[in-house]
């Protein structure tokens, strides 16, 4: 166990924004980062791998984990249930080690119920039309799934003001030098600082709590 509490990132999109992708390439660069892998009703897509991508659960076990209180927190996503696992990110925080979520609004106003100082980072298309055409491209999903998925993707974005970062994926590696800024940036922070440097900040007689 570590003194110091690792930091939560979790980031927030509509579906086809890119998201997946970003925090992939984010993860290549900085294998310090833990990922959460959520539970989910939903059916593996053509690629997905259990316990990598999701950890695809029935609506009954699902319903269990929630009764165990084994999620931090959980969410109806598009008629499919999502949950994160509470066990992975304790361990990992009271490792020190950074956690990152991809979860939706709603986990996020949960995530920050219990972390408050949890970072939301919110990943916005360029235009409308190319979030259409994202999601249409993808291919794996039925017509009327997409269609839903679109009409979701304008609630979803009505919380992007519950986040305090915003990105525009407009170019996927500036999108990605952004995010890497805002995790750098995070643990920066004073209260992080003094948290990981707690000695160093002792010796030189500076306070340990921002003023
Ligand atoms: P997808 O089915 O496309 O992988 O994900 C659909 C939506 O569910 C995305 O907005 C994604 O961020 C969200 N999601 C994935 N895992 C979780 C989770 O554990 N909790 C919550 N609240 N949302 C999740």
């Amino acid at each position: 166990m570590s003194s110091y509490s690792g930091n939560i990132f979790m980031v927030v999109a509509p579906s086809g924004a890119g998201k997946s992708s970003l925090v992939n390439a984010l993860l290549a660069e900085d294998p310090t980062l833990v990922l959460s892998i959520s539970c989910t009703t939903r059916d593996p897509r053509p690629g997905e791998e259990a316990d990598k991508h999701y950890r695809f659960v029935s609506h009954d076990q699902f319903k269990a984990l929630q009764q165990q209180k084994a999620l931090l927190e959980w969410a109806e996503v598009h008629g499919n249930y999502y949950g994160t696992p509470r066990d992975r990110i304790d361990l990992a925080l009271a490792q020190g080690q950074d956690v990152l979520l991809e979860i939706d609004w709603q986990g996020a106003r949960q995530v920050r119920e219990h972390f408050p100082q949890a970072v939301g980072i919110f990943i916005l298309p360029p235009s409308i039309q190319a979030l259409e055409s994202r999601l249409t491209k993808r291919g794996q999903d039925a017509p009327q799934v997409i269609s839903r998925r679109l009409l979701a993707a304008g609630s979803e974005m009505s919380h992007a003001s519950e986040c305090q970062y915003v990105i525009i994926n407009q170019e996927f590696s500036l999108a990605l030098q952004q995010l890497a800024q805002i995790v750098a940036a995070t643990r920066l922070r004073y209260a992080t600082q003094a948290q990981r440097h707690a000695e160093l900040f002792s010796q030189l007689g500076i306070s340990k709590t921002v003023a």
